[in-house]
């Protein structure tokens, strides 16, 4: 056991997109180190439930609600329902997330209005439903990406622009939360193994070849630094973007 374990015992949590990736490694780690957690999904049933059932195994308290980002009251009912079933919200972290990669010549407009809901609007949307309820102490975290400093790739400029709104989100959503007493931070992961960047992805071999450590990032690295701004230990911690990607921008 680290010296860390039960950081966030009696505290509660919402993630945004748990059932898999970065965000369900952020669940796991919260619930590891003693947080009761609530985790939104959209389609993967099964793994939610598999992730409930793991963390319930281990003693600790998870809960999954299915809940579309895309949908404004689904995000409210994802807040109010946390609240309801676990007493209060002390940490809510934003990591539902959808990439989608083309020129600007042949991405559709329908693409580009799904990837701002899901990306942008729903950590407002969130943020704003978490505000009456959240307590002094509390923590808001959203999932960025270095796409949102860097483009470096063509073709990405819907998706950049997703990332890059979380920079000046948090800021802003960091001063409306200052005085009472919760912090606002943005992570900007690099080139992370998750299924949004499966081992058989094509252009696998040249990210790799900008990475100067030479492999990409783990779900579990991306949520060690989650797990940080999360704590107490970040108390003074407030409207930044932190980049955790093994050299990716330096
Ligand atoms: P994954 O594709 O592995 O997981 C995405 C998660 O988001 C799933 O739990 C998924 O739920 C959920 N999700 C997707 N759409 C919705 C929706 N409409 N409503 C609710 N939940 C939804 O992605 P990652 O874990 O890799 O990505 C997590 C975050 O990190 C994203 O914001 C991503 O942009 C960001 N990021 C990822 C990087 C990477 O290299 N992997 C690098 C930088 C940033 P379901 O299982 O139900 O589909």
């Amino acid at each position: 056991m680290s010296t860390h374990s039960k950081r966030f015992e009696n505290k509660t949590a919402l993630v945004t997109g748990g059932s898999r990736g970065i965000g369900a490694a952020i669940v796991r780690r919260l619930a590891q180190e003693g947080a009761a957690v609530a985790f939104t999904y959209a389609a993967s049933d099964e793994k939610a439930k598999a992730l409930v059932a793991s963390i319930e195994a281990d003693g600790g308290r998870a809960v999954a609600i299915k809940a579309d980002s895309k949908n404004a009251a689904d995000i409210q009912r994802a807040v109010s329902s946390t609240v309801e079933q676990l007493g209060s919200l002390n940490i809510l972290v934003n990591s539902a997330g959808i990439l989608g990669l083309g020129s600007v010549d042949d991405f559709s407009i329908e693409a580009f209005d799904e990837m701002y809901a899901v990306n942008v609007r729903a950590a407002f949307i969130a943020a704003k439903a978490a505000s009456p309820v959240m307590e002094r102490g509390g923590r808001i975290i959203t999932i960025g990406s270095v796409a949102g400093s860097q483009s470096r790739f063509p073709g990405s400029s819907a998706y950049s622009m997703t990332k890059a709104a979380m920079v000046g989100m948090i800021r802003g959503l960091a001063l409306d939360f200052a005085s009472r007493g919760i912090t606002v931070n943005n992570i900007q992961p690099g080139p992370t193994a998750t299924d949004m960047n499966p081992a058989d992805a094509p252009y696998l071999d040249s990210i790799i070849g900008l990475m100067p450590v030479g492999r990409l990032g783990t779900a579990d690295e991306i949520a060690s630094m989650a797990a940080y701004l999360a704590s107490d230990e970040a108390s003074f911690v407030t409207g930044a973007s932190h980049t955790v990607d093994g050299g990716y921008l330096a």
